[in-house]
């Protein structure tokens, strides 16, 4: 590789902060006791457990017994969906969305075969949601209510408080798949009414392998693991006591970080969008560019297929994704662009670039200059580029394929 890393894929996973190893080495070295040993060895352990459902629970505003560590945000998802199914048997509606990251979107999915009646709410071309569709939506039949708070490939944020504020007005619980928000935007469920929220402790810097759930004290809950009587008997399975220290670290760094990351990773991000937009015809941004997380661009460049940028920008030890990682290696475009309705030309051609707390100014401008080069080689080259010049020689535009 010519170059040092670019990692400009923050969304997909993030590096260990040096803090956050620092703190859970103890705990897979001399301090290895299983909290639920009765001698005093094991009682460190415990208390580092108690510190870090507290760290964890002060960054959301919420107390520490309203947070159950899982072992990842797919986990705290499917927790948080099966159970408000399993608490209210009579109510067989869920409501979700149909730009959910896939821990969401396959469940709906699963719940549908068995005998549920799921609504995938849409989006408009912006990805924004219509409250008043949602409004609508609601039943006396419905269980649940699940919608992401960020959106993991274009990074926009849904209206959770409104969301929140008519969902408790009409009574029906509601989840939120915060992953990629926490850490990043300020959350405060003190004045959230959200029922359930997702969390996953590698998108905000701790390793791969832990998340958390917070249920709302009074909200009913199912285990969706049972056994031993961890976490209050809401999730069974022995503490993940190194990966436990690790998010409440974590979440505390997060809590340090976010208004000078708000204001840092967020101008990193419109230099390098401001120069792609400003240096390559044919970009434009995909999403809603008024309310977006703050290091997130998806970009997306007619003509050309997104997956070749992304091998290309490889060659020069650039990292970005075209989308949920859980669809690369998959030609269709990602459902997210699909649901918002971007032109197939357009939506070929998309490619994430999500930065974070290490990214560098420079880092963009080197990033900048290579994708400048490598989108004019492709389009050079590009077969869509020839055949939409030859429709658009004798077309009006009626036919809708030339856009
Ligand atoms: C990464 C991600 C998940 C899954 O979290 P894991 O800890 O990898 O299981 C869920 N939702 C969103 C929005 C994500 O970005």
């Amino acid at each position: 590789m010519s170059h040092k890393l670019v990692y400009f894929d923050n969304n997909a996973t993030t590096a260990v902060a040096p803090e956050v190893l620092e703190a859970m080495l103890p705990y897979l070295k001399e301090e290895y006791g299983n909290p639920s040993s009765m001698y005093s060895f094991a009682g460190n352990a415990q208390h580092a457990v108690q510190k870090a459902r507290k760290q964890v629970a002060a960054l959301l505003g919420a107390t520490p017994d309203e947070i159950i560590f899982t072992a990842c945000g797919t986990e705290s998802d499917s927790t948080a969906i099966y159970s408000a199914l399993e608490a209210q048997p009579s109510k067989r509606h869920f409501i979700t969305t149909r730009v959910e990251h896939p821990a969401v979107l396959a469940v709906g999915q699963h719940l549908e075969t068995k005998g549920c009646r799921v609504t995938f709410l849409g989006v408009d071309g912006k990805g924004r949601l219509d409250i008043h569709e949602l409004e609508d939506a609601l039943s006396a039949d419905t269980a649940l209510v699940s919608i992401i708070f960020a959106n993991n490939e274009t990074g926009n944020i849904n209206p959770l408080d409104k969301i929140a504020a008519l969902c408790k007005k009409r009574g029906v619980l509601l989840h939120t798949d915060a992953v990629q928000a926490i850490g990043k935007l300020p959350v405060n469920l003190a004045e959230l009414p959200v029922d359930y929220l997702s969390l996953s402790g590698h998108k905000l810097h701790a390793p791969k392998g832990i998340g958390a759930l917070y249920v709302r004290r009074g909200t009913p809950f199912r285990p969706f693991l049972r056994g031993g009587h961890q976490e209050h008997g809401r999730r069974s399975g022995t503490e993940a006591v190194p990966s436990i220290v690790a998010l409440g670290k974590a979440c505390e760094l997060a809590a340090g970080h976010i208004e000078e990351e708000n204001v840092r990773v967020r101008a990193l991000r419109d230099r390098l969008e401001s120069r792609i937009i400003g240096l390559i015809p044919d970009s434009i941004i995909n999403g809603n560019p008024e309310y977006r997380l703050p290091g997130t661009t998806n970009v997306a460049f007619k003509y050309i297929e997104g997956e070749a940028i992304l091998l290309m920008l490889n060659q020069y030890n650039i990292c970005a994704s075209s989308g949920s990682a859980c669809t690369s290696g998959n030609l269709e475009p990602s459902h997210v662009l699909r649901a918002m309705g971007v032109p197939f030309t357009f939506a070929h051609g998309s490619i994430r670039l999500s930065l974070g707390r290490y990214n560098t100014e420079e880092e963009v401008d080197y990033a900048v200059e290579k994708l400048v080069n490598i989108v004019r080689r492709l389009r050079e080259i590009s077969p869509y580029r020839a055949s939409a010049d030859e429709k658009n020689a004798g077309c009006d535009g009626s036919c809708g394929c030339c856009n």
